[in-house]
């Protein structure tokens, strides 16, 4: 009945978890929510004029399909300004949100039986995306005892004559860690010695902490930047994921290839919220570390947290909002005759027992681990660990 295509993919289990934390919650059941993948701040309020005045003004109607060309220069502004990346209008795209620009991506290099890199532990939508658009995700495993960095071993060994593109998400969510310059540059070099495309998710790019610096593997050199697609967006910095803003940067042929396929598929972005958008990138930037500042308190709190709990490891995040602990020490417990085997079984009994919502590693390529979101505030956090600390106390 349905498509081969269709019968691949299945739905996004980070959202699955949240639905059945929010359908206890609707039940009265006082959950805490380490599951969400957003932001808990509201959209600043000067952006939200911005949207306001753009409808007032009617500025209602179709756009450019790759976006207005005010975003576009405020994007080309961002990209050369924080990431020492000079790229025209015509290298840019404007998409409904990061997931939409990685999805045009996917659409436009990919062919039947081509292979791409997944770096494992991963976002959950790059193999399903990958698998939509025909091709095959080849993962790269990654280890904790390397912050989950590439080895360039492992990622050589993995190339062959089909490979088509690597995947790169720094800072990383699911693992909240960031790569180094020396890494990039190593897996930079690998990547053109086989001539393949970097894709570069840096969504997270604002949220770094320790002084961690986040860079753009396609600032390394220029012969990188002609075979990297830069992504990002606004959902993640400025608290705007129901907005739907992400954009592209890349080789002006494949951004023309994605532009074609957009215009197929959705058409512009909402008007208003490119409006939005041009206010968030030019206006005042002092939201982001007011955010980062609350993040950095949450993550210093819950990383200790976490790790005064007996048999919990956690490495400590450089970048994003998650925690991603090693839970493995839990696996062939058990409580109340209830067998704990993998993360999903961890992650449904602390859903069940102890009330608390989080994602199971599994669910992003590793079994070892659960991850856990710091977009909730300190007394959540403090109230869902201690929650954590006694359910996992009872398991024998
Ligand atoms: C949230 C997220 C995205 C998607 O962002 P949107 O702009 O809201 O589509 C992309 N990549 C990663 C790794 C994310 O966590």
């Amino acid at each position: 009945m349905f498509s081969d295509r269709a019968r691949k993919i299945k739905p996004s289990p980070t959202l699955a978890i949240d639905a059945k934390a929010k359908a206890m919650k609707a039940n009265g059941i006082d959950i805490v929510n380490f599951g969400v993948g957003e932001p808990d701040f509201d959209t600043p309020e000067n952006i939200k004029e911005a949207a306001i005045k753009a409808l007032k003004d009617g500025f209602t109607k179709y756009t450019a399909v790759g976006g207005i060309d005010p975003l576009k220069d405020a994007i080309i502004e961002k990209f050369r300004k924080d990431n020492n990346l000079n790229y025209t209008r015509e290298e840019i795209i404007v998409s409904c949100g990061a997931k939409h620009s990685l999805y045009n991506i996917a659409q436009a290099i990919y062919s039947p039986g081509d292979e791409v890199l997944i770096p494992s532990p991963y976002w959950v939508s790059y193999p399903d995306q990958t698998l939509l658009n025909d091709a095959i995700p080849v993962f790269i495993k990654t280890y904790e005892a390397d912050s989950f960095m590439i080895k360039p071993e492992i990622l050589e060994s993995r190339i062959t004559s089909k490979t088509k593109a690597l995947i790169l998400n720094s800072p990383s969510n699911p693992t909240g860690l960031t790569y180094d310059r020396r890494t990039l540059e190593k897996v930079a070099e690998i990547v053109l010695k086989h001539n393949l495309y970097i894709i570069s998710d840096e969504i997270y790019e604002k949220l770094t902490y320790d002084g961690f610096e986040h860079i753009s593997i396609a600032s390394i050199d220029p012969g990188v930047k002609e075979k990297t697609i830069v992504v990002n967006g606004l959902s993640k910095s400025y608290a705007m994921t129901g907005w739907r803003i992400g954009f592209a940067a890349g080789p002006k042929d494949i951004i023309k290839a994605m532009t074609n396929i957009q215009s197929q598929s959705t058409s512009n972005p909402s008007s208003i919220s490119q409006k939005a958008a041009v206010e968030a990138l030019k206006g005042p930037q002092d939201f982001i570390s007011a955010m980062l500042a609350e993040f950095d308190r949450r993550r210093r709190f819950l990383v200790s947290q976490l790790n005064s709990i007996p048999g919990m490891r956690c490495l400590t995040p450089t970048g994003a909002f998650y925690a991603f602990p090693n839970t493995s020490s839990f696996y062939g417990k058990s409580a109340e005759n209830r067998q704990i085997a993998s993360s999903s079984d961890l992650a449904l009994y602390l859903l069940e027992k102890a009330n608390v919502a989080l994602v199971p590693g599994g669910a992003f390529g590793d079994d070892h681990f659960i991850r856990l979101s710091y977009a909730a505030s300190l007394d959540d956090i403090k109230k869902g660990v201690d929650r954590i600390r006694e359910a996992l106390d009872n398991l024998s």
